[in-house]
């Protein structure tokens, strides 16, 4: 469905959104385009994101760079084109890529001599350069991020979740042995959990990803997977050791400390503008967008209430002041000053984009010194509350950081009710119609690709820290050590 959303405005106030449980796919699509995060492109399957889902995405950015920093990663900036040979030097990437490849053959009017892959991901462009910069056991670690975006020619494309072209950060990392490099797949898999946690309020479970839906050429992929307002998966995050698989396609080699060259262990991890369709899942309700204060661009938004021209100047005098005080404290705040739109209208727009707080101010909170508060994740009389315009600025920090924490818990208690251990196949299959069933699974790719077939869910990880056990695989009923997510998947 397309519309122009600036141009009818007043009519889209009174178009309510399809409720998630009557329709989540046309709620989630909808959804989008009128909180203004993402539009759709020309080419069908690639994305625009607008400027309110790019603020969203610079604070995501900011989050997770702080952290890659913290832990002595840097930034730089590869090629967008890459030689199409070296995709084919490692095996199983090529295999797993190749059906998913843009491929530039004309450059200049000519047609090329090797044809150019516009970079899918960029293990093999980046392993060339390793190869030049690295050659003593002292260059290593190198440990470099790349923020860019990519294209992978999918074929079912849904904004933000699966895109021709998507955002995303990439890391590569070169290390003098596998316990290094291990090391180093986990710390980010455990900086991604966090980034998830702290930041977006969304819990998620980390863990490692079957042999068949490991990353192609990986010897480990890891995830963080989250469960969705619908019960189903989305992986939110992935962080593979690489093993030596692109060292010896690549070259990659190193001189240890006596003397002798030897292959390095690399990582590759990576994070994408698919999370911002896990915040709009996880937290989202039938009013809209849900987003966590710490990510918002808009934090607090201010609604003047005025009827009469003499009540105008005196309720945006108190509305300025708040802003300002507000602003001083360090909190990303708006002040609707739009003209000829009513406080009912704003309200529904302001919640429809997910901004945290509003503070409505009006001819009596000026008389008062009070204002009124509304918390977007309990909207309604209950969310609702009055406060002296003294010391506002702390309360509104200490509100923000409740909203925050109340929206990490009612996603987590959602998903433990929705997270069920199946004691038998006939159980299982229930589960996953809306939710994870934590089962044995022998390990066996027959068993796994059976379940998919009879149930269309996967293994979305087998969540870490686990003892190992004596079960039985929930399919075939043989000898399993360890426990599995299941799940259908976005
Ligand atoms: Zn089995």
């Amino acid at each position: 469905m397309e519309f122009s959303i600036s141009s009818k405005e007043h009519h889209m106030s009174e178009y309510k959104l399809p409720s998630r449980a009557e329709d989540f796919a046309e709620w989630y699509n909808q959804l989008v385009i009128r909180a203004e995060l993402a539009d759709y492109a020309p080419v069908r399957g690639c994305m625009i994101v607008r400027p309110y889902g790019w603020a969203l995405w610079e604070n995501i950015q900011q989050a997770l760079d702080r952290r890659f920093k913290a832990t002595g990663h840097v930034n730089a900036a590869f090629p967008l084109l890459i030689p199409q040979s070296f995709l084919e030097r490692e095996q199983s990437h090529v295999e797993g890529f190749s059906p998913e490849l843009a491929v530039v053959t004309v450059g200049g009017g000519k047609k090329l001599e090797e044809p150019l892959v516009i970079r899918p991901t960029s293990e093999t462009i980046i392993g060339h350069a390793y190869a030049r910069w690295i050659k003593s056991y002292r260059d290593l670690p190198l440990l470099i991020n790349q923020w860019n975006s990519v294209v992978r020619w999918e074929l079912r494309t849904k904004l933000f979740l699966r895109t021709l072209e998507f955002f995303w950060q990439e890391g590569h990392t070169a290390h003098a042995t596998y316990e290094e490099a291990e090391a180093e797949t986990r710390q980010m898999l455990d900086i991604y959990t966090d980034f998830a946690v702290t930041e977006a309020a969304v819990p998620v479970i980390p863990g490692r990803k079957s042999e068949s839906e490991r990353f192609a050429g990986a010897d480990q992929t890891y995830s963080i997977e989250a469960m969705m307002g619908d019960g189903k998966a989305l992986q939110a995050g992935t962080s593979h050791n690489l093993g030596q698989n692109f060292a010896k396609a690549f070259e990659i080699r190193y001189l240890n400390n006596t003397g002798e060259l030897q292959y390095c262990w690399t990582t590759s991890w990576g994070l994408s503008t698919r999370f911002i369709g896990a915040i709009i899942m996880v937290h989202g309700d039938d009013k809209g967008l849900v987003l966590p204060p710490r990510l918002a661009p808009i934090q607090v938004v201010i609604v003047p209430i005025f009827k009469t021209d003499e009540e105008k100047p005196r309720v945006m005098e108190v509305a300025q002041k708040v802003r300002a005080e507000l602003i001083a404290a360090d909190l990303r705040v708006k002040l609707d000053e739009r003209d000829g739109l009513t406080p009912g209208f704003k309200f529904n727009d302001w919640e429809m984009r997910g901004v945290p707080l509003r503070i409505e101010i009006g001819p009596k909170d000026v008389a008062n010194g009070t204002v009124a508060l509304a918390r977007r994740d309990n909207p309604g009389k209950e969310g609702k509350s009055f406060a002296p315009q003294e010391g506002l600025a702390k309360l509104v920090s200490e509100t923000l950081d409740g909203v925050q924490d109340s929206l990490y818990k009612r996603a987590l208690a959602f998903r433990d009710k929705n997270t069920r251990v199946p004691q038998n196949y006939e159980q299982f299959k229930e589960m996953i119609e809306g939710g994870f069933a934590l089962a044995y699974w022998c390990g066996r790719r027959e068993c796994e690709g059976q379940i998919k077939e009879e149930t269309k869910a996967t293994t979305r990880c087998i969540p870490l820290g686990q003892e190992s056990q004596d079960g039985s695989c929930i399919r075939c009923g043989e000898a399993a050590k360890e426990k599995v997510i299941f799940a259908r998947a976005y």
